[in-house]
Formats: C-alpha cells, sequence, structure tokens
C-alpha cells in the first residue's frame, strides 16, 4: 500500500516503532544558489518534523545531500552539475559542494528551518551504494553495459509493477521515452543508471567493479534512507517534481533490493511559481533566498523578511501551489505583523475576575487541521481566531481570566512558534522598513532645523543617531544619507 500523503494521519499513522520515527526527505542538489525552490520542502518537513516531536515522537529527520551524479540534462546523460562547475571554474569539486553548502545552511537558519538529524553526503556514501547495486544485479533487476550498470525497468515492472506512485503506466512511457544519443547501451529507453562510467573529461569517479565511474542519481537516497532508517521506515518527502522518475525509481531500487517497499507514507509538496510562472534562469525569475531577503533582483520591489517568506509558504496547504509575488508578499508581511501585534499586545493584558471569551476550542482546533495533513492554513486561521480574542481584551470590548490569558500564551507560542516556526522575538518587526522610515522621518526634521538655523535641534538629532549606531552623511544635494555603523 502506498500512502500518498498523510491525509487523516491521526487514523492512518502509527509509527513502525512506537514511540520514534524515521522521516527521509531529498535535501537539495547543492549545484545552484539557495533559491526558492529549497525554501518550500525544507519549510514543509521543518513543521512536520517539529509537530511530530511536539507529539512526544523521537524523530530521525535524514536529509541528504545530493553532491554527486545529478546530471545536466537526463537522468543518465551529461555532466554532473558539480563537476562542470568545478572544471570549468578550476576548483576542487568538494569546494564547490562546500560553498553552495554553507549558503544553503545559512538561508535555512535565516527560515527558522531546524538541522536535520543526519545530512548525509552522496559522495560519502559510495561503498554503500556499489554494495546496494551489487544485490540488485544479484536479483536479476540490472544489467552491466559497457562499464555502467542500468536497472531493468520492465523486467522489474513484470513482477511488482512500475508506476504506481506517480500513476504512470509503463506501456505509455514506453510509447513517450525518446532514446536519447548515446543512450544504445540500455536494453530499454526507461531503463535508469545505478552506475555510470565516467567519461575522461569526468573529474568525480571512483572505482568500482564494473568501471571507474560514479552512482546513480536515484541509488543515493535509497541507499542512505536504508543505512540511517532501515529497510523500512516511516515518510519520505520531497517536492513533487521528485515523484516521477526520482522517486519511482527508488521504490523499485529498494523492492528488488529487498523484495519491499520501504517507505509507509510517501508526502510531496507542491512546486512555487513566480507571477503565475515556473522559476526558470531563461524567465530571469530566478531569485535566490538572499536576494528576497535583500530586496535585490530586479522583480522585487522591497526586501521580505525570512519570517514574512516562511509565513508566507505556511499560508498555503503544502500539496497547494503557492505564486510568489510583490502584492501577496506584501500582503504576508501585513498578515505576519497583524499576528505579531497579537503575541506583543498578549504579554500586556490585564485579567479580570470573569471571562466573557471562549478560548477553549482554538487549541483543539488548531491540533485537528494538524492531524489533517498537516493543514498550516487552518492553524493560521485559528490564530487569527486568538488575535480577534486578544485584540477584544485589549480594547476592552472583552473581558479574560488570567487563566484565559495563559492559555492565549500558550496555544501562540506553541502553534505559531514552536510548531510552524515563526519567531515570536522579532516582535511587530516583520520588516524593518518602518523603522527606515522612522529614521528618514528624523532626519528631515533634523534638515528643517538646519534651515531654519536651529543648530541645537539639527545637532541633538545627528548626537542621538550617532550614540545609537547611525552614521548621517550630508550630500551637496541638501539631502542625507544614513547608515548603520
Ligand atoms: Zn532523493
Amino acid at each position: 500500500m502506498i500512502y500518498n500523503s498523510m491525509s487523516r494521519c491521526k487514523e492512518l499513522f502509527k509509527p513502525l516503532h512506537p514511540g520514534t520515527v524515521g522521516m527521509y526527505v531529498c535535501g537539495p542538489t547543492v549545484y545552484g544558489d539557495g533559491h526558492l525552490g529549497h525554501a518550500r520542502p525544507a519549510i514543509t518537513f521543518d513543521v512536520l518534523y517539529r509537530y511530530l516531536m511536539h507529539l512526544g515522537y523521537k524523530v530521525r529527520y535524514v536529509r541528504n545531500i545530493t553532491d554527486v551524479g545529478h546530471l545536466e540534462h537526463d537522468a543518465d546523460d551529461g555532466e554532473d552539475k558539480i563537476a562542470k562547475k568545478a572544471r570549468i571554474e578550476k576548483l576542487e569539486p568538494m569546494e564547490v559542494v562546500q560553498h553552495y553548502l554553507n549558503r544553503y545552511h545559512k538561508a535555512m537558519d535565516a527560515l527558522n528551518v531546524l538541522p536535520p538529524s543526519i545530512e548525509p553526503h552522496a559522495s560519502g556514501h559510495i561503498i554503500e551504494q556499489i554494495e546496494y547495486i551489487k544485490k540488485i544485479l544479484e536479483a536479476g533487476y540490472a544489467y552491466v553495459s559497457d562499464g555502467s550498470v542500468y536497472f531493468d525497468v520492465p523486467k522489474f515492472n513484470e513482477k511488482y509493477g512500475y508506476g504506481r506512485l506517480s500513476g504512470r503506466n509503463i506501456d505509455e512511457l514506453l510509447a513517450t521515452t525518446r532514446d536519447l544519443d548515446g543512450q544504445s547501451e540500455k536494453r530499454n529507453p526507461t531503463d535508469f543508471a545505478l552506475w555510470k562510467k565516467a567519461a575522461p573529461e569526468h573529474i568525480m569517479h571512483w572505482p568500482s567493479p564494473w568501471s571507474e565511474g560514479f552512482p546513480g542519481w536515484h541509488l543515493e537516497c535509497s541507499t542512505m534512507g536504508e543505512k540511517y532508517l532501515g529497510t523500512e521506515f516511516d515518510i519520505h518527502g520531497g517536492g513533487m517534481d521528485l515523484k516521477f522518475p526520482h522517486h519511482e525509481c527508488e521504490i523499485a531500487q529498494s523492492v528488488a533490493h529487498n523484495g519491499a517497499q520501504a517507505v509507509r507514507y510517501w508526502m510531496h509538496n507542491n512546486m512555487i511559481t513566480i507571477n503565475g510562472q515556473k522559476m526558470g534562469k531563461s524567465l530571469g525569475n530566478f531569485i535566490t533566498l538572499d536576494e528576497f531577503f535583500t530586496g535585490t533582483h530586479p522583480k522585487l520591489t522591497q526586501a521580505y523578511s525570512p519570517m514574512v517568506i516562511r509565513f508566507f509558504i505556511l499560508q498555503a496547504h503544502y500539496r497547494g501551489t503557492v505564486d510568489f509575488s510583490n502584492e501577496a508578499l506584501q500582503g504576508a508581511e501585513t498578515a505576519l505583523r497583524r499576528m505579531l501585534d497579537g503575541w506583543k499586545r498578549l504579554q500586556d493584558l490585564k485579567p479580570s475576575a470573569e471571562s466573557t471569551v471562549d478560548v477553549a476550542s482554538l487549541r483543539t482546533r488548531c491540533y485537528e487541521a494538524l492531524d489533517d495533513d498537516l493543514n498550516t492554513p487552518i492553524v493560521i486561521a485559528t490564530l487569527f481566531d486568538a488575535c480577534r480574542i486578544i485584540n477584544q481584551i485589549n480594547d476592552g470590548n472583552a473581558k479574560a481570566t488570567q487563566a484565559d490569558i495563559d492559555e492565549l500564551r500558550d496555544i501562540m507560542q506553541t502553534f505559531l512558534g514552536d510548531i510552524l516556526g515563526i519567531r515570536l522575538e522579532e516582535g511587530g518587526a516583520a520588516s524593518l522598513k518602518p523603522y527606515e522610515e522612522a529614521v528618514d522621518l528624523l532626519l528631515d526634521m533634523r534638515r528643517e532645523a538646519k534651515a531654519k538655523k536651529d543648530w541645537a535641534t539639527s545637532d541633538l538629532i545627528r548626537d542621538r543617531l550617532a550614540a545609537i549606531g547611525f552614521s548621517v552623511k550630508d550630500t551637496k544635494d541638501g539631502g542625507f544619507e544614513w547608515s548603520l555603523k
């Protein structure tokens, strides 16, 4: 049985080993900058990880680093992306990997994504991958061809059925898969590489019984999933674009290797579009996370804080699409500010002896939403209901006891802070923009003071700003520039 989501997970989800959950998520293919596409799976599975831990499970969360075998064009053709960059820029391939990995980790920290329990590199598990291939060969579902090893998809299909996860049919696949040039060493166009003989210019290669070469991309996840989580484990996640062929191939590999499929629940987050278009370098809308945080991409009208990006992604259900636009992000920024203002107001609420509010159902509603296939938009809507109650109490339109206020505080801390992973300590500062405007305002007042030859006020504003850490420079046109020292 293949479960394609965590829908009604309360009834369905019983971990394999009581009290512990094994979870594997396909991590970044480390060849590009930490871009927006990396944010969604990371945030989706971070919320699941946080929620499972909140429920009291001990979670082993494995998120791999694809640093070898992810090829430029077709899955089995072309050049490894890391190797290509290393060759062009005359770098050691691991330098390329580390460079991108550092950037990725920095972006994940900014997004408040918790580090997984284990972050294995494909390049660090070559021996295990070779052993895995040997077993598939022994089982008869792979063949050696000119130093490469291919998985025999039609043969596997006859016995076990191929394509169940993605709903693909082998006959259709055979009819639609083009045999690319140089692929003649494969018996069938649907077959995929478990091991590839390295071309002479290929700089990342390892010895094997078949050739000096490198493992195919799909293999690393089957191998490292089994190594760290066992032959059967609870959850496997990734982006919807990985369902086929990557996860379909993973299933085939693990069934050929062990006789049974390794994964009990598959979870796939949907994709991100920008202004209704798919992200792509050729479309000029390939925006890195750093560019979002600093507002430096031409398509962005302002900077968006990491918490705004996180909140925006969680406002949609993980199986639905998310379309990024300046308008939508500004909407999320306002919404997050309202939410964090509610949290701030909550700290100063005065209790009454009597209560006119009903906070009892809020917690249940949040749990029900999370148990229903991780429905974060319903959690957010419920937390806005909590904010409405907070505002009513704050405005004197409702009364709450100390117990009500404590419950509201615990709900906001637990669901908004701990599980959705929004940093509450940032208070209402979802964006720095209001603060920047406040500095501009002070400097405008200083300019007016100068115009009136009110030197005392002008110097006071400059000196006080300097004491806080701002450096102010007067420009020739009578304006000013400022920066934080
Ligand atoms: Zn994978």
